[in-house]
C-alpha cells in the first residue's frame, strides 16, 4: 500500500515505545493494567512491521474510550467453567487485558488435559491476533484464535453485509525456530486498506466489494458504503460463518451484526467475544509411531515449503523483528508527532 520511506521514520528502543503508548493510554484515563496490556500488543505489531495494527491504532483508542459503555477501569478475572474451558469477561474494557489474564488457565488446561479453551467476552478489540497465538506456541502448544467484527462482508452470492471481516490466526510450536504463525482477515482485503485506496483516490481491485445496490464495484467509497467480499468466494464466506458461530453464539457473545448494533453511532472499535484454543501435541506424540515423529513430520512439511523458495507465514515478521532489535523500532515521524500532540491535550488519569 503506501510506501513508507525510511527517512520518514524515527527509530525508538522498545522500552521507550512501550512507555510512550502506556503514558498516552493512562493519560487518557485508562487503568494501568489495561494500558500495559494494550501497549504491549501495539508495540509488538510496530516492532514486527505490522504497521496497520501498531502505533497507528493509538489515536483511535480515544474514540473507543469515548463509547458510552467503555469501562476504563475494567478488572477482568478468569472463571473456570470446566477443566478445559475458561471464560473471562473483559467487562467492556479493551479485550487485551482479559486475554492476558486468561492465558495462564488456557496453558495449564492444555498441559494437563491436552486442550484448553479460552472465551473472552465483551471486549473492545482492534488489535492483531498473532501476538497471543505466538505466545501460546512458545509454550509448546498449537493455537487457534478468532473473532467476529462488524457485519461489513456479504456472503457468497449475497448483496448485503452479514459477516464480519472475521480474522483467524494459527500457530504451531517449533523447536529450533520461532513458531509457524499465520493471521489474516477472512475478507478479501482489510477495511483499512479499502479506506486507504479511497484516501489516495485509487480504484480497488475487482473482487473486493459491492456497491450499495449489490453490484460489483472498484470504487472504494461505494464499497465502504455497500459491502465487502470474503476471500476465496464461498470458501472464505464459510470460514467467516464458522468464526461467527464459534467466537459468537458458542461463547455466548455477539455476532458481527450484534457488534455493529452495539457500536452504532460511535466510532469505537468493535465490541464482541474472542475465542482461543490451545492443543497439546505432546499428548498425541506417543500414540502413533507408525506415522513417524510428529515434530519431524511437521519440520519436513515446513522444509518442503521453504525449499522451493515459498514464503513461510510468520517469517516476514521475524525478519522485521530482528531488524528492529538492531536498529530500533521504526515509527513514522508524522505519526510520532501526532501522538505527542495528542498527549499534550490528554486529560487527568481517572
Ligand atoms: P494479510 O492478507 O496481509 O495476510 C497476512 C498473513 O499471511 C500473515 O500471516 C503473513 O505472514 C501471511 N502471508 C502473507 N503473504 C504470504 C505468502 N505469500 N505466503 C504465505 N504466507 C503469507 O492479512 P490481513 O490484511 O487479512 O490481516 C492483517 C492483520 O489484521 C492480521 O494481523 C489480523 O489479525 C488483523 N485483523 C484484525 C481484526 C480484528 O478484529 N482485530 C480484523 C481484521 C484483521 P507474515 O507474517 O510472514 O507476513
Amino acid at each position: 500500500m503506501t510506501i513508507q520511506k525510511e527517512q520518514d521514520d524515527i527509530f525508538l528502543p522498545e522500552g521507550e515505545l512501550l512507555t510512550l503508548c502506556y503514558d498516552f493510554l493512562t493519560g487518557h484515563g485508562l487503568s494501568p493494567s489495561q494500558a500495559q496490556a494494550l501497549a504491549e500488543i501495539l508495540c509488538k505489531a510496530q516492532r514486527d512491521g505490522c504497521r496497520s495494527h501498531g502505533l497507528q491504532r493509538l489515536p483511535g483508542t480515544i474514540e473507543t474510550m469515548a463509547h458510552p459503555a467503555f469501562n476504563h477501569t475494567a478488572d477482568p478475572q478468569p472463571v473456570e467453567l470446566t477443566p478445559a474451558i475458561t471464560r473471562i469477561d473483559a467487562d467492556y474494557g479493551f479485550s487485551t487485558l482479559a486475554a492476558r489474564r486468561g492465558l495462564p488457565s488456557l496453558l495449564a488446561n492444555a498441559k494437563q488435559i491436552g486442550i484448553g479453551v479460552l472465551a473472552v467476552n465483551n471486549g473492545f478489540h482492534s488489535t492483531a491476533l498473532w501476538p497471543v497465538v505466538e505466545e501460546i506456541a512458545e509454550n509448546g502448544f498449537a493455537a487457534l484464535s478468532m473473532n467476529p467484527t462488524h457485519d461489513w462482508v456479504a456472503p457468497a452470492g449475497g448483496r448485503r453485509g452479514a459477516l464480519g471481516t472475521n480474522p483467524i490466526a494459527f500457530a504451531w510450536p517449533r523447536t529450533n525456530h520461532p513458531p509457524y504463525v499465520f493471521d489474516f482477515a477472512t475478507s478479501a482485503a482489510a477495511r483499512s486498506d479499502i479506506a486507504l485506496y479511497r484516501q489516495e483516490g485509487r480504484a480497488i481491485p475487482e473482487g473486493w466489494g459491492l456497491d450499495a445496490q449489490g453490484q460489483p464495484s472498484t470504487n472504494p467509497a461505494n464499497v465502504l458504503a455497500g459491502a465487502m467480499l470474503s476471500f476465496g468466494g464461498h470458501k472464505g464466506a464459510a470460514l467467516a460463518t464458522m468464526i461467527e458461530l464459534i467466537a459468537g453464539p458458542f461463547i455466548g457473545d455477539r455476532t458481527s451484526r450484534g457488534s455493529a448494533a452495539f457500536g452504532e453511532g460511535a466510532s469505537a472499535a468493535p465490541c464482541h467475544g474472542e475465542l482461543f484454543i490451545a492443543f497439546n501435541p505432546a499428548i498425541m506424540e506417543a500414540s502413533n509411531r507408525d506415522a513417524g515423529f510428529p515434530q519431524d513430520n511437521a519440520e519436513d512439511l515446513f522444509t518442503r515449503i521453504t525449499d522451493q523458495g515459498a514464503h513461510l507465514s510468520g517469517d516476514r515478521r521475524y525478519r522485521a523483528r530482528a531488524l528492529s532489535a538492531k536498529k530500533g523500532i521504526a515509527v513514522p515521524k508524522a505519526l510520532y508527532e501526532k501522538i505527542l500532540g495528542m498527549m499534550a491535550f490528554s486529560g487527568p488519569v481517572k
